[in-house]
């Protein structure tokens, strides 16, 4: 079966139609969540309105948003390059500037030099020039501030960081909307 010269994405739910994940957000190709409706693993919460696939004799509905059966738990979160810039939301934890991933970079809070460790608690997103400035110095030997102190963060709270980005939101098809964002606007006013 084929769609002719579209290959839509299909938005997968946790049983509790909230996204199985933001970061990155969990999508599927339509042919596996077509699979998995047809397989009834999941439920198809929505169908695209103007995609259709046609077999020879029949045609088909493409789900746009589908939802898992059984509440899938969510697992810790890996310690990843990406992650770390995720959860300071891509902004230099020493003067507050929003920055790409290629401008940002690594600051080991307590230096490797003086036995800071490589882990969530130690590590913190930073921008070339206060990297520099900061050396292999401690923040207070530098005289510069945090302006959080590192943690390690749930799956949760990088899934609320990941919604706050507005990068995230070019990739989003319109359909999905509904399912990622109700509650965010209940909370306006
Ligand atoms: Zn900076």
């Amino acid at each position: 079966m084929n769609i002719a010269g579209a290959s839509p994405k299909t938005l997968v739910l946790n049983a509790d139609f909230q996204p199985l994940s933001w970061a990155p957000l969990s999508v599927w190709t339509w042919q596996e969540a077509f699979v998995a409706v047809i397989k009834e693993r999941v439920i198809q919460v929505k169908a695209y309105d103007d995609i259709r696939v046609h077999s020879a004799t029949r045609s088909f509905e493409v789900p746009a948003v589908v939802a898992l059966k059984q509440y899938h738990k969510r697992k810790s979160v890996g310690f990843t390059r990406f992650n770390v810039f995720l959860r300071d939301e891509f902004t230099c934890q020493y003067c507050g500037g929003r920055f790409s991933a290629k401008e940002l970079t690594f600051d080991h809070v307590i230096p490797r030099s003086k036995g800071g460790s490589s882990a969530w608690t130690n590590i913190v997103a930073c921008c070339s020039a206060d990297n520099l400035r900061k050396g292999c110095l401690t923040p207070k030997q530098a005289g510069m501030t945090l302006l959080r102190k590192p943690f390690a963060p749930t799956p949760f709270q990088l899934d609320e960081a990941a919604r706050r980005l507005p990068s995230v939101n070019d990739n989003l098809h319109q359909t999905w909307m509904d399912y990622l964002y109700w509650d965010a606007e209940l909370d306006v006013g």
